[in-house]
Parts: C-alpha cells; sequence; structure tokens
C-alpha cells in the first residue's frame, strides 16, 4: 500500500514539473522575395524598411522579405 501511494507521488509529482515552452515568435517568419497574402487575415506590414506579411488566423502565413543590402548605401 505504502508503495503504491508512493508511485502515485511521483506520477504526481511528474505532471506537475513544468514542461519547457518553445517560444518561436521570430523565427516564424518565411522569407519570401515575394510576398503573397494567402488568406483573408494576411495583411501587409513595413517593418524596417521592409515588408511583412502578418495574419492573425494562421500564424504560419507569416513571411518576411529577405534582407536587402542594397538599400544600406
Ligand atoms: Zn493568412
Amino acid at each position: 500500500m505504502s508503495a503504491l501511494t508512493r508511485l502515485t507521488g511521483q506520477v504526481m509529482r511528474g505532471l506537475l514539473v513544468p514542461k519547457p515552452v518553445v517560444v518561436q515568435e521570430a523565427a516564424g517568419f518565411k522569407v519570401r522575395k515575394f510576398l503573397k497574402l494567402r488568406c483573408q487575415y494576411c495583411y501587409f506590414v513595413r517593418v524596417n524598411g521592409r515588408m511583412h506579411v502578418e495574419c492573425t488566423a494562421q500564424g504560419r502565413h507569416k513571411q518576411r522579405e529577405p534582407f536587402n543590402v542594397k538599400l544600406l548605401w
């Protein structure tokens, strides 16, 4: 009986351990040379002189332009 309670205690403790949350906010952008709106919720936004495509419905619709080195000079 005591072994069983110890086992369940271990299981409960295992459930209480927080899992590491994978945050992929900045890395979620697809880099595309030609941006495209993929659904009705996609919209263009200009960030740091570049065009981004954000989407409120599907996060995987997010795209951004590749960094244009020629714009620096
Ligand atoms: Zn979209």
